[in-house]
């Protein structure tokens, strides 16, 4: 049985896992309403994710019943059903396991969920090759997901970095790189932003933390006006930047009120990296936004 060391919490379009600490996002695909994850290790894709919301007359019974035509359709699969791996409270589950019907290629553990309170179904599928025995870990990964939010906030978490945005906002860009992270959400005129880049001592060597956001965050900024201040955020050196939209603000004076600017940039120690929150929006929206920035886990 490998040993898992350190776990994370994975968090995507309001779907939440625990998952062993390098499992991480390679691929994504959809929306918050219908969507697609997909995670692996340094060698090998180990969890695929798939959310949606079915009609709340179509029940669980018919989720999993066009799931497991679906499989018999492929017809190389042998599927044990109701393995009972996982219960989850509010939800209607089953889970079952598959493996190829030939002897070749990877097997996995799934699961099957509508949750009764939301009506959102979640497939989870956990591969695994041949010999392997990942059984408890597999264990832990399904009995640990969630698929709504409590406090109408969605909880990210992905290449180290956890925070929480609005649900109610959309995930407008994901750019992953190696080194580097960065996802925009919006919602109407609103925008907020979450990103971090690696080997931060280096960085720092050249350059310093405003003019590395500034070349890091380009042209999305450049139309705000801001003040920066030195402030210890999630306990580390770092800099506010606050300010408003410039330009035609000065002749339309109510916009500039509207967009409010407010960005955390910091340099994490601990993971050695530098790590932005940013919010632009309406006054209305702002403070409750700019909150979230005390969500960010960084280390
Ligand atoms: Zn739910
Ligand atoms: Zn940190």
């Amino acid at each position: 049985m490998p040993q898992v060391n350190r776990w994370f919490r994975f968090g995507w379009q309001g779907v939440g896992l625990d998952v062993p600490a390098d499992w991480d996002l390679t691929r994504f695909d959809g929306t918050r309403a219908k969507g697609y994850a997909r995670l692996a290790d340094p060698d090998v894709v180990r969890i695929e994710l798939r959310w949606d919301r079915p009609k709340r007359s179509a029940g669980f019974e018919a989720v999993a019943d066009r799931a497991f035509q679906r499989l018999a359709k492929q017809g190389d699969v042998d599927v044990e059903r109701r393995t009972g791996l996982a219960e989850l409270e509010g939800k209607d589950t089953e889970t079952f396991t598959c493996r190829p019907a030939k002897g070749k290629g990877s097997s996995s553990y799934n699961m099957i969920s509508v949750c009764r309170e939301c009506g959102r179904s979640v497939m989870v599928r956990v591969l695994f090759q041949p010999g392997e025995n990942i059984k408890a870990i597999v264990r832990r990964v399904l009995g640990s997901l969630q698929d709504h939010s409590y406090d109408g906030a969605d909880a990210w978490g992905a290449h180290g970095m956890q925070f929480a945005v609005p649900e109610t906002m959309e995930l407008d860009k994901g750019l992953i790189y190696p080194g580097s992270v960065d996802f925009r959400f919006l919602s109407g005129k609103d925008r907020l932003g979450a990103g971090r880049v690696a080997l931060a001592s280096i960085i720092l060597k050249n350059t310093t933390l405003e003019d590395w956001f500034r070349s890091f965050a380009r042209k999305r900024f450049k139309k705000i006006r801001y003040e920066s201040e030195e402030a210890e955020i999630r306990g580390h050196p770092g800099l506010e930047l606050r300010g408003r939209l410039k330009g035609i603000g000065a002749l339309v004076p109510r916009l500039v009120r509207r967009q409010r600017f407010l960005c955390r940039l910091w340099h994490c120690d601990v993971s050695d990296k530098l790590f932005y929150f940013a919010v632009l929006a309406r006054a209305r929206n702002f403070d409750s936004f700019a909150a979230y920035s005390q969500r960010f886990v960084c280390h």
